[in-house]
């Protein structure tokens, strides 16, 4: 039995039910562990141990007088520092929001607390999500667990690392354009991106309003399943959340065993895929096809204006998004100041990174005017041509197969030129512009020990097959208990 805080989810919960274990000593011994390695992780900003122990208390004095909420109940869950947990800070890793404190819960941590969960930490993330490798902090780098000279991917690098290292036994992120699945493929997890508006935003601090998801990682499938149980679901308070029924992600694992049809676009496989993932990810095609699943090819036309498109949105989005930061209504307040002009001008210029700076500038130029037609209009019709091409390939196919990323982590300090890291990008944006939901699962590691990710993209709403088609690779690989050595 591997360490308590290298077991998944389903594991504990099972010896929690069975009282072998109480919620108190499963907290005590991750905190042991986070304080073992943060010093060389680095994936909090901040936790409260006091916290999350009284709330270990409660959850076991629940399970002693028979009201257990279930499998999430007294499960230490990590949270990326831009989901609001009331009386918790909440930097979206910031200068200009060091000092915030969360006035609310989010949707997702009000669920995670009705499920039991006991929320713990903030995680570390690229200021306000904004990257790919958790270097665009204000605060820290997150080191991989893998290799510490290394990125652990990002944005939400502090998630899939603090999971990865036992410093939590699940974690949410948020994917605005591969910052859930791309870590966790550098990190050796399962991390899931679900369909827009599935999971409810509010509470989320916004970086691309159209193109946000929160979402799980975890240990196995089935405890990505389980915590995207508990965290899907209609929300009165974001108008974008989609009214839909929610199965038992869980229970729907086996019940769905295909065969099913799979599709690999061959765009996906081209220049610039390092040539140990592309082996890695060809042998879990073929894998599918032993159990026998039908493989296609398929065509995915427009990925390549694919980077192009999203950095014009998602930009035009985070510079409307950022403006309520402005040193009166929210956030740092420069002391330069003198007029109400100043204080934006100094707070703003104080507060924001040279990353976030960055696209605050591309998204105003993209939107306005004179520009407006010919960037932010242009992109959002070859928008609508990358959903088309997905939707066209899922009359072929039920799933798509691909690279996560097409190299494993980098080092850290490797990738000095911002275009390099969009690059990055390419196998996971697609699926943010089109809506759909996406996984990463490990399916291997380099010669040099790093690990490999490989993305199953479902159709819209479609979580249970995803789930399903990522649960059937995972029962015949051993990768995801493989754990760093720290
Ligand atoms: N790397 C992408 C970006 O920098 C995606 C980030 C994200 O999904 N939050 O925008």
């Amino acid at each position: 039995m591997p360490e308590l805080f290298h077991q998944p989810v389903a594991a504990l919960a099972d010896q929690l039910a069975a009282k072998k274990l109480s919620a108190v000593e499963l907290m005590q011994a991750v905190i042991a562990r986070t304080e073992a390695v943060e010093s060389r992780v680095k994936a909090f900003n901040s936790f409260d141990a006091a916290d999350a122990l009284a709330r270990a208390r409660a959850s076991d004095e629940r399970r002693a007088a028979g009201q257990s909420r279930g499998p999430l109940d007294g499960i230490p869950v990590g949270l990326k520092d831009v989901i609001s947990v009331a009386g918790q800070p909440l930097t979206a890793s910031s200068k200009m929001l060091a000092n915030f404190v969360s006035p609310y819960d989010a949707t997702v941590t009000r669920k995670l607390k009705e499920a039991g969960a006991v929320c713990w930490g903030r995680l570390n993330l690229d200021e306000f999500a904004m990257g790919s490798s958790t270097e665009n902090s204000a605060f820290k780098t997150t080191s991989n667990p893998w290799d510490l000279a290394r990125v652990p991917g990002g944005s939400s690098g502090g998630s899939a690392a603090a999971l990865a290292a036992g410093e939590a036994c699940a974690t949410l992120g948020s994917d605005t354009g591969g910052s859930i699945r791309q870590p966790a493929a550098f990190c050796n997890v399962v991390g899931m991106k679900p369909s827009y508006g599935l999971v409810s935003r509010y509470g989320l601090i916004a970086y691309a309003s159209s193109l946000d998801q929160i979402g799980p990682f975890g240990r196995t499938v089935e405890d990505a399943a389980i915590v995207l149980g508990a965290i899907a679901g209609h929300d009165p308070l974001d108008s974008t959340s989609f009214k839909t029924e929610i199965p038992d992600y869980r229970a729907e694992l086996s019940k769905r065993r295909g065969p099913w049809k799979l599709g690999v676009p061959k765009e996906y496989f081209g220049a610039g895929l390092d040539p140990e993932v592309g082996a890695a990810v060809q042998a879990a095609i073929d894998y599918y096809r032993k159990l026998g699943c039908e493989i296609k090819e398929v065509s995915l036309p427009h990925t390549q204006y694919a980077i192009a498109t999203y950095y014009i949105i998602a930009t035009a989005e985070c510079s409307s998004n950022l403006a309520r930061f402005d040193g009166i209504r929210y956030g740092h307040r420069s002391a330069k100041a003198n007029d109400a002009i100043d204080i934006y001008f100094h707070s703003r210029a104080e507060g924001f990174g040279a990353e976030v700076k960055r696209r605050i500038i591309l998204g105003t130029y993209v939107l306005s005017s004179g520009y407006y037609d010919a960037y932010y209009l242009r992109a959002q019709k070859v928008r609508t041509l990358i959903r088309q091409d997905f939707l066209n390939a899922y009359r072929e196919v039920d799933a798509i197969l691909t690279p996560t990323s097409p190299v494993p982590a980098f080092k850290i300090g490797e990738k000095s030129d911002p275009l390099a890291m969009y690059l990055l990008d390419i196998y996971t944006i697609g699926v943010n512009l089109a809506g759909l939901p996406g996984a990463s699962i490990p399916c291997g590691f380099t010669r040099g020990g790093l690990p490999i990710g490989l993305q199953i993209i479902g159709r819209p709403f479609q979580e249970a097959d995803l789930l399903a088609i990522a649960h059937a690779y995972e029962q015949g690989h051993a990768w995801h208990t493989q754990h760093p050595k720290l």
